[in-house]
């Protein structure tokens, strides 16, 4: 790009956190210039008549001369972004389509995003002056600053332990500073972490895959997959301590659910660093902090969850996405990244190994490694004396159920509390609607022009359960009055509620304690740990949606009750039986931990469905090759690639007419020689309405990633400048997990 003028003066092209994708001219804050080396800092600037802090994208000419007003401020003295996370959230930005503003945005914590200046991180501690060695004259014996002194005379002591070993030392160290006895100093916070405790031996596998990291050199991406227990996270454990061995930076993304006190606990006794955490549970401060540490290079292991993700590496050395199949990842709303996906390519930027750890691999992932793009590990036993549980299949069909629970699962459950031991009943709860089921014979209502032999598509059960419709094509029709299969009435919507089973449960097995586990009852991060500390080793039933987390061991669980297999089995959703057979291994992955052997039953109308016979039979590895087998005829991901267009209305009508007249800019900018795109819809949202608003979408689907960007990057602008834009509240998502 030409430099400006001598007489145009350069300015600065600032990228705004407003969802217009473009950049905003200003010119530099009085007595700055505007060079290249603002770039990636933090702007103050008017904007209509607010005040927003934005990041300068660039340097260059205005692009109008007109009413070009000024920059108030550039509130820091090195630039926040820069180098390799500069670059990786422009990616993001052309990734995404979204404005590079909201991104920058996106990346900071909040304190930052308002412009707050980048807090302090420095741990302190206080030591005696020379004089304050040497003689203390006018310090009262019994007083506060004298006992604080008395303290010091050993050595520095840092703030932490103050805090903990003298009421009121501030007040204390304040008069001592007052008098010249005593100063406070900066102390690098290696000199404060504990001291690192030794790991098991890692068994041969364990030491493979420690070996493939440790040889990686450079930018890798590997798959480590191990069912849970089988010590995956000592291979991290081990990986982390050779990159912090080389001097290099560590990041470790785990789900919103895995980041428990626990999990922390174990990595901070076994590396002898300090671990930053980063998750949802901090306050803003904090995790300011934190992005603090990490940009200054002082934080040298974070542990964190999706946001972490944009954490900066002046010194990666090492990028862990653990569970990388867990759909918490993908961020629903704003900018709609994928954490795995990102961590991926600022590896690839930053030139360190990518981890990504699982029981249950996402078949992206699994296609990747399939393909040799990337390594894939394995840990096929597991570690300690763990023994796999058994599982079995329950036949419901004309099964007198109970909050959906047949007999002989009532049987099972007090015959296992009887034993002394724990129990699981786990709730799969896929899709928002429910889907129509003969309870007599299992036939469910599929979509007649969306289904072939090998792919089944479901009707889902809408308006107070009268009419069936199809997500994918729109199809509609009318409950029918009996099953077109065998003649019974016993037609019901499939979808029973956790409170329902607990209360069942309770009444059932009063006497023993019932937990729900959910978001209500573990919204807390310590809610859950604090919930299972009360239960201990007593016999008791659990009952939730949620899968428990690393660092919640129940060795007493020896039970575990799937119910609602069978909404998975037969939702709307193309990824509905991935993720089915990713919480079937894991779920069952909870049982049998300990020396006590585990039984896993799994609650159906279709014991003899393709996807419960290959967990059966061949496990995940035998689900996960005919999956891809029928991905691959059907058309969709990893062999397409996909963006969601989303609409939402106070009337259905306006979100459709957006999207149709989106649609027609879509097919406006087709390029002939392109690859084809194939756009589906307008459709209802799976969730039709939400919070009053009609929701629609309309899904692109490409077999070529770059045709399906360009196609996108040419129909935007129109997209964007539509009149129908304006009565409606629309975004995109490129790559959409939940369709
Ligand atoms: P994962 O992350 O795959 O669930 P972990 O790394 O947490 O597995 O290991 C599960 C349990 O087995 C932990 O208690 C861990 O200390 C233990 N463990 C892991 N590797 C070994 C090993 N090589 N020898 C003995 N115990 C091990
Ligand atoms: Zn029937
Ligand atoms: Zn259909």
């Amino acid at each position: 790009m030409p430099g400006p003028g001598p007489d145009i003066p350069a300015c600065l092209q600032v990228a705004l956190p407003v969802p217009l994708p473009r950049l905003f001219d200003y010119l530099p804050p009085e007595s700055e210039r505007a060079t290249p080396a603002l770039v990636g800092h933090r702007v103050r600037v008017p904007f209509g008549n607010r005040e927003l802090v934005g990041v300068v994208a660039g340097i260059g000419p205005p692009g109008t001369d007109a009413g070009l007003r000024r920059a108030s401020a550039l509130p820091d003295a090195e630039p926040l972004f820069a180098g390799e996370l500069l670059d990786s959230l422009r990616w993001l930005a052309r990734y995404t389509h979204a404005p590079l503003g909201e991104v920058f945005a996106t990346a900071l914590p909040a304190p930052l995003r308002a412009g707050e200046p980048l807090p302090d991180t420095h741990a302190w501690a206080w030591t005696l002056t020379e004089a304050g060695a040497t003689g203390r004259d006018g310090l009262r014996k019994a007083g506060r600053p004298h006992r604080l002194a008395a303290l010091l005379a050993a050595g520095p002591v840092d703030e932490d332990r103050l805090e903990h070993e003298l009421d009121g030392w501030r007040e204390a160290a304040r008069a001592l500073a007052r008098r010249g006895y005593a100063e406070r100093i900066a102390v690098p916070a290696v000199a404060r972490a504990p001291a690192p405790a030794p790991g098991p031996e890692p068994n041969p596998e364990q030491r493979e895959a420690i070996d493939a990291i440790a040889r990686a050199g450079g930018f890798a991406p590997l798959l480590l997959e191990g069912v849970t227990g089988s010590g995956k996270t000592e291979v991290y454990l081990h990986a982390i301590a050779d990159c912090l061995a080389r001097g290099r930076q560590a990041l470790v993304l785990v789900p919103e659910i895995g980041l428990t006190p626990q999990t922390l606990a174990r990595f901070r006794a076994r590396l002898g660093v300090p671990v930053h955490a980063l998750h949802s549970g901090l306050a803003d401060g904090e995790r300011a902090r934190v992005w603090a540490a990490a940009w200054r290079g002082e934080a040298r292991v974070i542990v964190g969850t999706r946001s972490a993700v944009f954490i900066p590496l002046p010194e990666a050395g090492l990028i862990v996405v653990d569970e990388e199949h867990d759909a918490s990842y993908k961020q629903q709303d704003g900018i709609r990244y994928h954490a795995r996906d990102f961590a991926l390519v600022r590896g690839k930027a930053l030139g360190v190994p990518v981890l990504l750890g699982s029981a249950t691999p996402s078949l992206e992932t699994l296609h990747n490694a399939q393909a040799g793009r990337y390594a894939h590990l394995r840990l096929r036993r597991r570690a300690g004396e763990a023994r796999p549980p058994a599982v079995r299949v329950l036949d419901v069909r004309k099964r007198p159920l109970q909050a959906g629970l047949a007999p002989e699962t009532l049987e099972a459950i007090g015959a296992a509390l009887r034993d002394g031991g724990q129990v699981l009943v786990f709730k799969n709860r896929r899709g928002y609607a429910p889907v129509l089921l003969c309870h007599d014979c299992g036939w469910s209502a599929q979509c007649p022009r969306c289904s072939t032999p090998a792919q089944s598509t479901p009707l889902t059960v809408h308006a107070g359960g009268g009419r069936l419709l199809c997500h994918h094509c729109g199809h509609r029709q009318a409950k029918p009055l009996a099953c077109p299969d065998c003649a019974s009435l016993a037609l019901q919507p499939q979808g029973i509620g956790t409170e329902r089973l607990e209360e069942l449960l309770a009444e059932r097995f009063a006497g023993w304690p019932v937990l729900r586990i959910d978001r209500g009852t573990t919204q807390r991060r310590d809610g859950l740990a604090r919930l299972l500390a009360e239960l201990g080793d007593r016999p008791g039933i659990l009952v939730g949606t949620q899968i428990l987390a690393k660092g919640h061991d129940l060795p007493n669980l020896t039970r575990v009750v799937v119910v609602g297999v069978d909404e998975g089995l037969f939702s709307s959703d193309f990824r509905a039986g991935e993720k089915l057979a990713q919480q079937l291994i894991q779920v069952a992955g909870r049982a049998g931990r300990a020396q006590r052997a585990g039984e896993v039953w799994w609650q159906t109308h279709h014991p003899e469905h393709r996807l419960l016979h290959d967990l059966i039979n061949g496990g995940y590895d035998s689900f996960a090759r005919d999956e891809l087998a029928q991905r691959e005829a059907a058309g969709f991901p990893p062999f397409a690639h996909l963006a969601l267009l989303r609409a939402e209305a106070q009337q259905a009508e306006a979100a459709t007419a957006f999207l149709r007249a989106a649609k027609a800019a879509l097919l406006d900018a087709a390029d002939p020689a392109a690859p084809a795109l194939d756009l589906h819809g307008p459709l209802t949202a799976p969730m039709p309405r939400r919070a009053g608003l009609y929701r629609m979408q309309l899904l692109l689907s490409s077999p070529s990633r770059p045709a399906l960007h360009a196609r996108l990057d040419a129909a935007l602008p129109a997209i964007h400048a539509l009149p129908e834009a304006r009565r409606t509240r629309w975004s995109l998502d490129v790559d959409p997990v939940d369709l």
